[in-house]
């Protein structure tokens, strides 16, 4: 059996989840998850970002619980967008002075930073969803935003989701991402990585994480389906940094 040790990425009514931290926080401990990242959503996502100003007040609420609670420790943590095919993601100074781990993931309806990323980036993907060709066409394009992001972004702890919303080459990206030691995630809301993605991606060293990507304290510890996919893949089970199996 896999055993949650770290609900690594959830959402808040801080961004678009519909319980509060405090209720988040409540669900985990009550399921003895030791440890449990708030993760919002970038702000440069028009209906899902989260206030730039809120970071700091969120940071005050996740250290008061660390000194009032033993039983549980919690991280504050940014799902920032990919919104450039240069690899920009939408974190600036506040997101690194106050979160403990920064994630980036592609959604779809994110503000793009200038008019030629709406052009090349933006249209193509969401217009690569009902034309099989475009899809195509993007794949390498976002590829290289994928690879850039990595070289150009350090403190890149995780990819969420990779390759879900948009098409791209999980060879490559995973071989990345073991060189500069970014983990891969499991997420058991989206498609992708799916299985195939993981016997590709298993074949370089890179670790792996499984997400709740909880919105709601129902899904607090719920990684649903991905205990199966990684037997299904092979996958070692020392290679998910955020499970135990017993
Ligand atoms: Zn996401
Ligand atoms: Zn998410």
């Amino acid at each position: 059996m896999m055993k949650l040790t770290h609900d690594l990425h959830t959402h808040t009514t801080f961004s678009h989840g519909k319980n509060t931290i405090d209720e988040m926080v409540r669900r985990a401990r009550e399921l003895k998850i030791p440890e449990l990242t708030i993760s919002d959503h970038g702000r440069n996502h028009p209906f899902f970002g989260i206030n730039p100003k809120d970071l700091k007040v969120m940071r005050e609420e996740i250290d008061f619980y660390n000194n009032q609670y033993d039983d549980i420790k919690v991280y504050l943590g940014i799902e920032a967008n990919i919104i450039g095919s240069d690899g920009t993601i939408d974190v600036y100074d506040e997101e690194l002075e106050y979160c403990d781990s920064i994630y980036a993931g592609y959604h779809y309806g994110y503000l793009p930073d200038n008019f030629s990323n709406f052009r090349t980036f933006f249209i193509p993907n969401v217009a690569g969803q009902f034309i099989p060709g475009i899809k195509n066409l993007m794949k390498n394009h976002n590829t290289d935003a994928y690879l850039r992001m990595m070289e150009k972004y350090p403190m890149l702890d995780m990819i969420t989701h990779p390759g879900d919303k948009m098409p791209i080459d999980i060879d490559k990206v995973a071989q990345m991402a073991a060189e500069k030691d970014v983990i891969l995630e499991i997420n058991q809301h989206h498609n992708r990585l799916n299985t195939e993605d993981l016997k590709i991606a298993a074949k370089y060293p890179v670790k792996f994480a499984v997400a709740s990507d909880a919105h709601d304290v129902k899904d607090v510890g719920n990684v649903g389906i991905t205990e199966k996919m990684i037997n299904d893949a092979n996958i070692d089970h020392d290679r998910i940094i955020n499970v135990k199996f017993d």
